[in-house]
């Protein structure tokens, strides 16, 4: 069994970018940058789109005025106690 530690890494699961765009959604265990949020019609402006078919399915929007990045981290760190993305491979 090998665990990684990914530290801070932080990617879109949408676009494998986005770090740096602000805001974004988390669906299911899915995180999608603020980018990707924008164009799936999640957010508009940055803010949750009411108008959004399945909004429902969203868990979490994510603080617009942080970054993807920094949102992430502070999720992760809610969650799991670290701001690591840690991926085991058995
Ligand atoms: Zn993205």
């Amino acid at each position: 069994m090998t665990v990684i530690r990914t530290e801070n890494f932080v990617v879109c699961d949408f676009c494998n970018e986005g770090a740096d765009s602000y805001g974004g959604v988390l669906v299911g265990s899915t995180a999608i940058c603020g980018n990707c949020s924008e164009k799936n019609g999640f957010t508009s402006e940055g803010i949750p789109n009411q108008a959004y078919e399945f909004k429902d399915e969203i868990s979490k929007y994510f603080d617009n005025d942080k970054t993807f990045q920094e949102n992430v981290e502070e999720y992760r760190l809610e969650q799991y106690g670290t701001k690591d993305a840690v991926t085991i491979i058995y």
